[in-house]
């Protein structure tokens, strides 16, 4: 990339608002010159530097704009990189797929832990026990009381403390942060759990060669993914409705925000009233399909009882091919479900509509197109 660093990322996509908050630049920056706020954006922690300033960089370090999912051609680089060819917006508006399934774990304990099928912590758990991975970075419930809303990154090592981590929480969680766990306790091959746009670094490793990362990553399971949702917000919306984030004891997205409760109770809330509390970072994401895993899960289906499986590539496919041969997941083909097809070419449309193309800085390009007129 040559003479660029911080200071053009920064520029271009922090304060731009390009920012997902993914924390790839601080996952890689080697000096640890880049901390992470309580918003989720990356910011310069030297002295008195101002936030675009970095020594590091000015020295000819250019790591973190490597490392980023939003740099400039990004989405072209990256689908080259993983699919060797630019994708057809014609025809692959979530993204390039080798197949699409249904699946879910076998085993009823991962099924009823995990969110949907139990699909991403069964990956997990085969892939530690067959010594394929070290770790998994992944997310888990921060345990202050605040129910299932509050994430944070989280380096997963054994079975148990995968299914610790499984469900879905609606906050942001900055899954790379967990990689320093796995770098100091030098583990060579851990996978990364990540929503869409953490899980582009799969791509950005490979696309410009960071390659501490690329060597380190052996999988990346996507979460499907339209946004997250402050703490404060969900907090606020479900006091509205009479329920204390406390006594939550799960909650989903099906169309209508889900909420379970200890005493047994079921809640409905309409979607629309959280989209106020859309977190800044995930306005202007156009990804909602985990576009560059290896693996892109969602629960989308008709039947929440399955994860939505889109294998991308090569190592995606062995490695679903190894659970479903152990007996460890049982799958059918995506067409059985019509309304999850359906809802994801429709959802993949209605992010890539987000990217703001006419205001986007100098060589930036816009990322796919918008053949889907009908789902504004
Ligand atoms: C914020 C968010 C939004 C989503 N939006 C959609 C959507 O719109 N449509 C759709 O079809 N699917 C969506 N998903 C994906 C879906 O909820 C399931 O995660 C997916 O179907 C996999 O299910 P599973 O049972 O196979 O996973 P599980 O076995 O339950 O494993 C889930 C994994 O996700 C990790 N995780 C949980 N919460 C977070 C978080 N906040 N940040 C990072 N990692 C996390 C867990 O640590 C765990 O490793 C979303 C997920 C998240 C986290």
């Amino acid at each position: 990339m040559g003479e660029v660093h911080w200071r053009e990322l920064y520029r271009e996509v922090v304060d731009t608002g390009l920012c997902t908050g993914c924390a790839a630049c601080v996952m890689a920056c080697p000096r640890d010159v880049l901390g992470y706020t309580d918003d989720y954006f990356p910011v310069q922690v030297g002295e008195g530097m101002a936030h675009d300033q970095c020594v590091i960089g000015d020295r000819g370090c250019d790591i973190c704009t490597r490392a980023c999912p939003r740099f400039r051609s990004w989405e072209s680089d990256l689908d080259e990189a993983l699919f060797g060819r630019p994708r057809d917006p014609d025809t692959e508006i979530f993204g390039p797929v080798r197949s699409i399934l249904l699946t879910r774990a076998t085993d009823k304990a991962v099924h009823e832990l995990g969110q949907d099928g139990g699909l991403v912590s069964t990956l997990l758990i085969w892939g530690l026990e067959t010594e394929r991975i070290e770790g998994a970075v992944t997310s888990r419930i921060v345990n202050d009381g605040r129910g299932p809303f509050d994430a944070e990154p989280f380096l997963a090592t054994t079975r148990d403390e995968v299914l610790a981590a499984a469900g879905s929480r609606y906050t942001y969680s900055a899954n790379p942060l967990a990689m320093k766990q796995a770098d100091e306790r030098r583990m060579k091959q851990v996978a990364l759990v990540g929503m869409s746009c953490q899980a582009s670094i799969n791509g950005t490793v490979e696309a410009y060669g960071v390659n501490k990362y690329k060597r380190k990553i052996a999988l990346t399971i996507g979460l499907l993914c339209s946004k997250t949702f402050t703490y404060e917000g969900q907090q606020q919306v479900l006091a509205e409705h009479g329920i204390d984030v406390a006594d939550v004891t799960k909650i989903n997205i099906k169309g209508v925000f889900q909420v379970w409760t200890r005493d047994g109770g079921y809640h409905e809330i309409p979607l629309k009233l959280f989209h106020p509390y859309t977190r800044e970072g995930c306005k202007l994401c156009p990804d909602f399909a985990a576009e560059h895993a290896d693996i892109s899960t969602g629960g989308i289906g008709a039947d929440d009882n399955w994860t939505l499986t889109l294998v991308r590539t090569e190592r995606g496919e062995e490695w679903l091919k190894g659970v479903i041969d152990e007996g460890l997941v049982e799958a059918k083909p995506g067409e059985d479900d019509p309304v999850a097809m359906n809802l994801l070419t429709k959802l993949s449309g209605w992010s890539r509509k987000r990217w703001p193309s006419d205001r986007l800085p100098d060589g930036h390009q816009a990322p796919g197109l918008l053949p889907i007129a009908s789902t504004s």
